[in-house]
């Protein structure tokens, strides 16, 4: 037996070897990880680890000897190289292993700026980027960001608590547009201005003025020139597919086209986390999300499948969540056109709810240092019944007592 390859050590990967072994699964479980060490979790490189507060080994994701002791074989600083469904076989670097069942969980990397090669640019994707970054953080130093979108909005906010000078650059007309309603962008926005950082949204790069392969200054297409000692360009990922695409997978959304058993269209071959496309009945329609919750919770759904102890498609509401400043920002849901929006609690005490409601159904909730009210969206999200918006209006209501009876309608 050959047992289960798992590609990519990231948050799916080491949750789909570790719910394997809990699933009792018996065979060999093999983890190929091209990063040379020890798997970690990646929201603390752009906050805690960044900021210095925490050390790399202090965000492992597993104890030091986790993976040897549950008979999980760590293959580290090891890149796969090409999959042949054919012969069931994932070619290395250094070599081949023969597979049973094969698990793509190679994650999304950062997306670079043509033509930004110089020396005092930096990308933000994995620990190696972040310890450059870090080194680079030097209080007083003026950080250009390009992207406005969550890892520009963490890093910005943990080089401001470092002393350093920022300025963001976002090219839509909002900050975080993929993922917040205008509400919380324009709040978001506010509280990043009032901590002294400089936005400039709805800007281009128009060109850059480099001196000795480092660049100097920014110059944006509304002629404010903005002066640098460093550049950080956050402007989203790029699926790693290549190894599933080549060999013939399908592919939709830049991810690789699953199932709702999370199979790609090649046998015997799955992909998982923020490299999979899916069908999320939650939300009626396909998606790829990039979300330590969707990596985790895929990771386990498809150690239930190999291990033959699940039979019935992935359907997890999703969440997200990001720290900025004294911002605990949390996401569950996903939005929709045509749906309404009520707040929740009071927006100038950071303390609110943006609740996204669609047909009286709650589709999504954006809390600001609203942990219960979280909590709650992650039962009540999605659910067939009609939620009740006038009760939800008073904030010493519990969420959790908001939802009426189902309606019998399914969701999405
Ligand atoms: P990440 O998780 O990497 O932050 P997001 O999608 O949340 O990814 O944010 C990326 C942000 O970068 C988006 O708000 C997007 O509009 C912005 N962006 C993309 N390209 C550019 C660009 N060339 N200049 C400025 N902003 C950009």
């Amino acid at each position: 037996m050959s047992g289960t390859v798992i590609v990519g050590a990231g948050h799916a990967g080491v949750q789909a070897a570790v719910s394997l072994r809990q699933a009792g699964y018996q065979e060999p479980v093999r983890l190929v990880s091209e990063e040379d060490r020890p798997p970690y979790h990646r929201p603390p490189l752009s906050k805690s680890m960044l900021a210095g507060e925490k050390q790399p080994e202090q965000i492992a994701l597993r104890g030091p000897d986790f993976l040897e002791r549950n008979d999980i074989e760590l293959l580290s600083g090891v890149r796969a190289v090409a999959l042949d469904p054919a012969s069931r076989t994932l070619r290395l670097k250094n070599g081949n292993l023969a597979y049973d069942k094969a698990v793509i969980a190679t994650g999304a990397g950062a997306r670079t700026l043509a033509g930004f090669q110089y020396d005092n640019v930096f990308l933000l994707r994995n620990m190696q980027d972040a310890l450059a970054l870090k080194n680079a953080l030097a209080p007083g130093a003026k950080l250009v960001i390009v992207g406005g979108g969550f890892i520009g909005l963490e890093v910005a906010a943990t080089a401001r608590k470092l002393g350093l000078s920022v300025d963001v650059i976002e090219a839509q007309e909002r900050l975080l547009k993929r993922a917040a309603p205008p509400l919380l962008s324009d709040y978001i926005h506010r509280r990043h201005a009032a901590e002294g950082v400089r936005l400039h949204v709805g800007a281009q790069i128009e060109r850059v003025i480099a001196e000795a392969g480092r660049i100097v200054s920014v110059e944006l297409s509304n002629s404010k020139t903005l002066a640098a000692d460093l550049v950080l360009v956050g402007i989203g990922n790029q699926p790693e597919i290549g190894l599933g695409a080549e060999a013939g997978a399908k592919t939709d959304l830049g991810g690789l086209l699953v199932d709702p058993a999370l199979r790609t269209a090649l046998p015997d071959v799955y992909a998982i986390g923020d490299c999979a496309a899916f069908y999320l009945p939650a939300a009626g329609c396909r998606v790829r999300l990039e979300s330590v919750q969707n990596a985790v919770d895929q990771g386990k759904a498809v150690a239930g499948q190999i291990a033959g102890q699940v039979d019935g498609a992935y359907d997890a509401v999703p969440w997200f969540w990001s720290d900025q400043f004294d911002m605990r920002l949390q996401m569950t849901g996903l939005s929709r056109p045509g749906s309404a929006f009520m707040i929740r609690g009071d927006v100038e005490s950071n303390s609110f709810s943006l609740l996204e409601t669609l047909d009286d159904r709650l589709v999504a909730v954006y809390s600001v240092n609203t942990a219960a009210d979280h909590m709650a969206s992650r039962r009540l999200v999605g659910q067939p019944s009609r939620f009740n918006k006038a009760a939800a209006s008073d904030a010493s209501v519990p969420l959790k007592a908001c939802l009426a009876v189902p309606t019998g309608r399914c969701s999405g």
